[in-house]
């Protein structure tokens, strides 16, 4: 395969037509032009390159947010090595599975970890804190001139791992190929142009913060509020001088509850967009309430990058993910065949942004990632007269109970409607005589007897809960995500 560093010329892209515009304005701190953000990515590369990194080498980051993380990033695959950010909320013990896992070259974190990481790997172990400062930052060169590596379409510029919703993390092998023509779709659906101003408060060691959010600011040539992390007053404060969001949608729950939000505030924006968890119909119908824009909702997943989208233009149906991208084949099967219309089945993707296989794990990446290109997503969806794809959760939180199906978010829905009711979690739990028993776990000013009583007349009797739990909140991790796991962790015993 022909050799290039396509996904470097890409990012790299504004930093040569217009070096002088800016990438990331930053509150309290100066702005950073693409010339800067460049020059400082060719340093990183180059003090890589001098560490021994050699093509395919490992970079494991875990760092807080800040421009000089995401210079590492483009300095690791401009010096032909494979990024692998780790999520900063990780414990030693599992970043040491992380780092056994991955078995990178060099290793970036945070001053305040180093001495207890340091001891996890041989790697060199470098520090970089969230003001920029450190061990890296100390060793970069004068020079900011760095020829990219040449690399071909399917070696990897990134280990990506998931987030663990389900069960271990698995790291997600994403190609050059993969990260370029996803963002290249990205840009070009939601029209990103070097007139927007993007609102950029997600992590960056997730693929919703990297390869949506700065891969498509950087090749848009687009400027950013970029901000640490979520901070509602932040947002606020940027909105007025912004075009896009894009976010989580706790972001869209806790923006809601703040006075300051009005359609005033948001009049110059042209697009919100809400992905990585789904949203609730009733946020998107508060969202164009208080704001006057409809969120455009879209799916993904670390395997995958996104898979489909709303439209820009036509109808954002709420509720639903959209379309498949341009170039991303889907399909909605079930034993083998495609359901028709309106039933569930299991969402399988093909396309150039389907990632390489899971790092180390072979015989899970034959069991997902088919001969034939197709990708066994483990989502639940249907699809309607239109085409539009909902998704109904996961295969792995489908409940049997006594040999029916039950799909948990049909009974979220439900009791979420419910007066007092904030939010719900549905879950099975082992039960000696159904199998697995419906349980729901409920936020709000409710109690358990009168979510019993709302739901016997509204629900089969099979997916009527067997038990009711009121809770004070329920688990979440850093991207918002429900962590049902966790759930039935914590209940597991109840029907023993
Ligand atoms: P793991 O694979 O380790 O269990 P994870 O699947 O949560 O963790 P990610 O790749 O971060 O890891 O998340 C992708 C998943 O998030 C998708 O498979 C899907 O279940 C969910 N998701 C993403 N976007 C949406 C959306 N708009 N609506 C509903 N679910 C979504
Ligand atoms: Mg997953």
């Amino acid at each position: 395969m022909h050799e290039t560093n396509h996904l470097c010329g890409l990012l790299a892209r504004h930093a040569v037509l217009t070096p002088d515009h800016v990438f990331a304005r930053r509150p309290d701190l100066p702005d950073i032009t693409y010339r800067a953000l460049f020059e400082g990515a060719e340093r990183m590369a180059r003090a890589l390159a001098d560490l021994g990194l050699q093509p395919g080498d490992r970079v494991a980051v875990q760092v807080d947010k800040s421009i000089e993380a995401i210079q590492l990033y483009i300095g690791t695959v401009l010096a032909g090595g494979i990024f692998l950010p780790l999520n900063t909320a990780y414990t030693d013990p599992e970043v040491a599975y992380f780092l056994g896992d991955a078995t990178p070259r060099v290793v970036v974190c945070d001053p305040a970890r180093q001495s207890g990481i340091a001891a996890l790997t041989p790697a060199s172990c470098l520090t970089l804190a969230a003001d920029g400062t450190g061990t890296l930052t100390e060793a970069l060169p004068a020079d900011p001139g760095f020829e990219a590596v040449p690399r071909a379409e399917t070696d990897l510029a990134a280990i990506l791992y998931t987030s663990g919703t389900t069960g271990r993390s698995k790291g997600a092998m994403l190609s050059h190929g993969n990260l370029a023509s996803n963002a290249e779709t990205l840009r070009e659906y939601w029209r990103f142009t070097r007139d927007d101003v993007l609102i950029h408060a997600l992590p960056i060691f997730h693929t919703h913060g990297l390869f949506v959010a700065t891969n498509v600011a950087l090749l848009a040539g687009a400027s950013t509020v970029f901000l640490p992390r979520f901070d509602p007053d932040a947002i606020l404060d940027a909105m007025p001088g912004a075009t896009a969001m894009m976010g989580v949608p706790t972001f869209y729950t806790r923006l809601l509850n703040d006075d300051r939000l009005a359609p005033e505030l948001a009049a110059n924006m042209r697009l919100f967009i809400s992905g990585s968890a789904p949203m609730l119909v009733d946020t998107h119908e508060k969202w164009l309430a208080r704001t006057g824009h409809r969120v455009l909702e879209r799916y993904g997943m670390t395997e995958t990058n996104m898979s489909t989208s709303n439209p820009y233009e036509g109808e954002r149906r709420m509720g639903t993910v959209g379309f498949p991208l341009p170039g991303v084949e889907l399909r909605i099967m079930q034993d083998g065949a495609e359901v028709p219309e309106g039933d569930i089945g299991v969402i399988e993707v093909r396309g150039p942004n389907v990632f390489q296989g899971y790092w180390q794990m072979p015989e899970k990446t034959a069991e997902e990632l088919k001969a034939d290109g197709w990708f066994i997503t483990g989502d639940l969806a249907t699809r309607d007269a239109e085409g539009y794809v909902t998704i109904v959760g996961r295969a792995k939180d489908l409940i049997i109970s006594g040999g029916f199906n039950v799909y948990p978010k049909e009974i979220e829905e439900i009791v979420d409607d419910l007066p007092g009711v904030v939010e719900s979690a549905v879950i099975g739990l082992p039960h000696p005589d159904f199998g697995e028993a419906v349980v729901a776990v409920v936020v709000g000013d409710v109690t358990a007897e009168e979510i019993g009583e709302a739901l016997s007349g509204r629900l089969a009797k099979f997916k009527q809960p067997k038990r009711v739990f009121v809770v004070p909140e329920l688990p979440r991790n850093t991207m918002g995500k429900v962590q049902k796991k966790a759930l039935r962790d914590e209940y597991a015993g109840l029907f023993a």
